[in-house]
């Protein structure tokens, strides 16, 4: 078990905290996936996972041993543990197959070869093997990384947006192959994300940073049924936030309502005859399988999917089943 208590860091000469009051835990075998906007502390928080920057208070610690700083350790980074950086460190002069295999034991190079040979096939690189890194795109290079690390088996894997520059077609089979390879070698992977579909897919659970502080770590479905405020609600996409009171008969006091919202996602709101309100459909933009629908109700422009398209400027009735009201 990873486990992180009350961890502040700072980058030196800076007078904020760059990570503040972090405490989690990670079981042997879970995937974790870190989510937040820019700057909020992603890569940060990683960097301090593996031992690359020391802190400033607070622990970690694996199977109950401290983990520290590189103040600590001659070769900065934790054995156990393989980063994958966004730069992504690889040497030119030798081939994809020689990069994977850098840090693999020479012992028994038939061994050596089925290790590189397996890691390339979980990033669909095995055909490129022979080739020179410099001739690679962006994309495949991140992949030749990924492979070089998985290849060592490592007990954690650390990988800083790891599916950011993979073409959509290509992004999907290739997490799959990685996460599902990572299960079975229970191997605990802690990645960074800006695209929330990685989490559902992949993750067993979320941890949402903001300016440097976890504002939720727990199941994605948890966290999708009840964020904790509007920031952690709007990483999920399209969704529906206005003042309370609009959707129900709910009042608060005039301090409450302006610190809540009301949150309704596309799929909590149903456009059907028996509709209480009415709305006017803004437009309809078709997003493969159905229609994201805007909608006008009273000063507010709210989403919902549809299967058909629906005329702009059409009145329409909808009802709202399901809402939740969160701290704005
Ligand atoms: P993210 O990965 O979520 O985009 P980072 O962890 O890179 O965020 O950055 C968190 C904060 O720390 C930001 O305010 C950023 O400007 C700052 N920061 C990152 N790296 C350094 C550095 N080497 N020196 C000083 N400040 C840094
Ligand atoms: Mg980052």
């Amino acid at each position: 078990m990873l486990q992180i208590a009350n961890l502040n860091f700072k980058y030196e000469p800076a007078n904020a905290f760059a990570l503040q009051n972090i405490s989690f835990q990670v079981k042997k075998g879970e995937v974790i996936s870190v989510i937040g906007e820019s700057g909020s502390g992603k890569s940060t928080l990683l960097r301090l996972l593996y031992g690359l920057e020391d802190y400033d208070e607070g622990e970690i610690e694996w199977n109950n041993k401290k983990l520290k700083g590189p103040s600590f350790n001659i070769i900065p980074g934790h054995k156990m543990m393989k980063y994958v950086a966004q730069d992504y460190d690889l040497l030119d002069f030798v081939t994809v197959g020689e990069n994977v295999g850098k840090f693999l034991s020479n012992f028994d190079l038939k061994t050596k070869q089925k290790q590189i040979d397996e890691a390339l096939k979980i990033v669909d690189l095995l055909d490129l093997k022979d080739y020179f890194p410099n001739k690679l795109s962006g994309g495949q290079r991140q992949r030749v990384a990924i492979a070089r690390a998985l290849a060592q088996k490592p007990e954690i894997l650390l990988l800083d947006e790891p599916f950011s520059n993979l073409d959509q077609s290509l992004k999907l089979s290739i997490r799959e192959k990685i996460i599902d390879w990572c299960k079975e070698n229970q191997i605990t992977v802690i990645f960074t994300t800006h695209d929330l579909n990685d989490a559902f897919y992949t993750s067993d659970r979320i941890l949402v940073l903001q300016k440097g502080e976890i504002l939720q770590y727990g199941d994605v479905e948890r966290v999708r049924e009840s964020p904790t405020n509007s920031y952690v609600a709007k990483l999920f996409g399209y969704i529906n936030l206005v003042e309370v009171g609009v959707f129900n008969k709910m009042k608060l006091s005039d301090i409450d309502h302006y610190n809540y919202y009301q949150l309704v996602y596309p799929e909590e709101l149903w456009l059907n005859d028996d509709g209480e309100f009415i709305g006017e459909i803004i437009n309809s933009s078709f997003q493969g399988r159905d229609y994201l629908i805007k909608l006008k109700y009273l000063d507010f422009e709210l989403f919902t999917y549809y299967p058909y398209k629906l005329k702009k400027g059409l009145q329409i009735k909808f009802s709202i089943p399901n809402n939740r009201i969160i701290k704005s």
